[in-house]
C-alpha cells in the first residue's frame, strides 16, 4: 500500500518523536530564554509508540526515523527499537542522536536492526560545542562516531547546524573531517522554529556554505543516493567523503516532502515548520481504525509547503521548540 497526498507525493516517512527530554541544550533547539520543556505533558508509552509506527507502515510507511529530544535517554529505547524493526514489512529503522551516549550503545543498536544513524555536530572545537550545546563535550560524540563506525554502521551522516558568527568558520574544518573519516557531513540551514528572536543574525543559506567549502575542495554534485532526504550531496575530491547541504529556508523542498512527523507526547504534523497538529491521544484510547482513519487524514490533508522564508521569519508565540517535535 502507498499512500499519496493531495499534492500527488507519495508519503512513506515517519519521524517519530520518543521524548522531548536532552542530556543537552543545543542552544538552536532549545533556546535558554525558554524555560525547560518536557514534564508539561507525559509522552506516550512504547507500546503506543509501537502501535503508532506499526499501524503508519501499514499505510505505507516505509521508513521510521526514531528522534527526540535525545532518543537515547529513554530507559528502553534499544529493545523498542528492535521491535519496529521487526515489524511484518520491514521499515527501515533509523535513529537521529546527539552521539553522547553511543560508545555505549552502538553496538546494542546495531543488533537491535538500526540500519542507519544521523549524528548531530555542531563544533569539532571543545569550547564552542560546549557552548552551542550548553555544556556537551565534543570528544564524547567523536568516541561515538567511532563507535558506530566500529559497529558496522553504514558512515554517519554528521548533521551540522550552520552558525553565523558562531561555528560558520569550522565548514571548512568539517569538509575536511568527511575526507578523512570517509563521512557525510550534512549542513542544516538554522530554521526559525525555537522562538530565537537572534535567528536572523545567525542564519546562513546553503550558497554560501558550498561556496566556502569550494575554494579547498573540488565538488561533484551527486545525483541521488540512498538516504540523501532533502540533502543535495556533493562529492568532496575523489571521495568517498561528501557534503550535503540541507536548505529548508532559501530553497524549500516541499514538493518533495515525503514525510510526517508525530511528537512524543502524541501530537502529529504534516510539516515542521506549520503549527497545525491533530492529537492522536484520544484516537489510541480507541481501535486501530480509529487510528489508521486519522492518520490516513493527516497524510492526505499534508500542507502544500511551509510558509517561513529569509525575508519572513517566524519566531513569535505558538512555535514550539524542535527539541519537542524531532528534527
Ligand atoms: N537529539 C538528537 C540530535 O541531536 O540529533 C535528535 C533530535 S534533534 C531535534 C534532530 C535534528 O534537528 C538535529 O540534527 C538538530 O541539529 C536539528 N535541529 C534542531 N533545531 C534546529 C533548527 N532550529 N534548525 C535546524 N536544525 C535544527
Amino acid at each position: 500500500m502507498t499512500l499519496t497526498d493531495t499534492f500527488n507525493r507519495t508519503i512513506n516517512y515517519l519521524r517519530l518523536s520518543v521524548t522531548d527530554r536532552c542530556n543537552l541544550r543545543c542552544q538552536y533547539c532549545v533556546p535558554r530564554n525558554l524555560p525547560a520543556v518536557g514534564g508539561t505533558r507525559d509522552a506516550l508509552s512504547f507500546d503506543d509508540l509501537f502501535r503508532l509506527a506499526r499501524i503508519s507502515v501499514g499505510l505505507g510507511i516505509r521508513k521510521v526515523r526514531v528522534t527526540g529530544g535525545e532518543p537515547l535517554v529513554r530507559p528502553g529505547i534499544v529493545e523498542f527499537l528492535e521491535r519496529v524493526s521487526r515489524i511484518e514489512a520491514q521499515p527501515q529503522v533509523v535513529l537521529t542522536t546527539n552521539g553522547m551516549m553511543l560508545k555505549k550503545l552502538a553496538v546494542p543498536l546495531r543488533e537491535a536492526g538500526v540500519r542507519r544513524l544521523n549524528i548531530s555536530l555542531d563544533s569539532l572545537k571543545t569550547e564552542t560545542f560546549a557552548s552551542v550545546t550548553g555544556g556537551g563535550d565534543v570528544k564524547m560524540v567523536l568516541d561515538g562516531i567511532d563507535a558506530a563506525q566500529k559497529a558496522g554502521f553504514p558512515p554517519p551522516q554528521i548533521n551540522m547546524v550552520v552558525l553565523r558568527g558562531i561555528n560558520e568558520q569550522e565548514i571548512p574544518d568539517f569538509a575536511r573531517f568527511a575526507v578523512e573519516r570517509g563521512l557525510n557531513v550534512r549542513f542544516i540551514e538554522y530554521m526559525p522554529v525555537s522562538g530565537d528572536a537572534g535567528w536572523r543574525a545567525h542564519f546562513m543559506p546553503s550558497s554560501e556554505v558550498l561556496e566556502m567549502i569550494g575554494r579547498e575542495h573540488r565538488l561533484t554534485p551527486v545525483k541521488s543516493m540512498d538516504g540523501a532526504g532533502p540533502a543535495r550531496y556533493h562529492l568532496l575530491g575523489d571521495g568517498p567523503g561528501m557534503v550535503g547541504v540541507i536548505s529548508p529556508i532559501s530553497e524549500h523542498f516541499c514538493s518533495q516532502c515525503n514525510r510526517i512527523r508525530i511528537s512524543s507526547d502524541g501530537m502529529a504534523r504534516g510539516c515542521l515548520l506549520r503549527e497545525d497538529t491533530t492529537d492522536l491521544k484520544p484516537f489510541l484510547a480507541s481501535s486501530d481504525e480509529a487510528v489508521r482513519e486519522i492518520l490516513t487524514t493527516i497524510i492526505l490533508h499534508k500542507p502544500e509547503r511551509h510558509n517561513v522564508t529569509e525575508a519572513e521569519s517566524r519566531t513569535g508565540q505558538g512555535w514550539v521548540p524542535m527539541s519537542a517535535i524531532g528534527g
